[in-house]
């Protein structure tokens, strides 16, 4: 994976953030963290060693495949409720993880994939399958926050 300076991976995400918000009618900006996202944010705070800087986590029914934006311009995640709903709490876990990697962390997406055909990181642009996220969770830990 490229490395890019924190100044070129936020005109980035700033970008690609923008296209959406222009593509999507539904959006909603939230400005609190809803109380069944705080256990995850503060488990992300945990492994991360610090607190997390972001507008609210919130829920709202998102278009196509989506389970989870995150509006990086305000700083602000959103959540489809029905995916969160079926969700075990290893693979909400992991959505929010991943949310916040986006709108805390500035991480890009990552599609490498390992050698069980687990994906590499957490940042994979697909949910992460439960099973490989049981297996691999250490890792994904990791690599989520070994690599700032
Ligand atoms: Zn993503």
């Amino acid at each position: 994976m490229k490395k890019y300076s924190l100044v070129i991976r936020i005109i980035f995400l700033f970008l690609s953030t923008s296209f959406i918000l222009k593509s999507c009618s539904s959006m909603v900006i939230h400005s609190d963290v809803e109380s069944q996202y705080v256990p995850y944010v503060k488990e992300f705070e945990r492994h991360y060693g610090s607190t997390v800087d972001i507008a609210g986590i919130g829920t709202s029914k998102l278009e196509g495949t989506k389970i989870g934006i995150c509006w990086f311009m305000f700083r602000s995640i959103t959540i489809d409720p029905i995916y969160w709903s079926r969700a075990t709490h290893l693979m909400r876990e992991s959505l929010i993880f991943h949310e916040l990697g986006h709108c805390s962390l500035y991480r890009f997406h990552d599609n490498r994939v390992m050698s069980d055909f687990c994906p590499f990181s957490l940042m994979h642009e697909y949910a992460i399958p439960q099973t490989c996220y049981r297996r691999h969770r250490q890792h994904y830990i990791n690599q989520l926050f070994g690599e700032l």
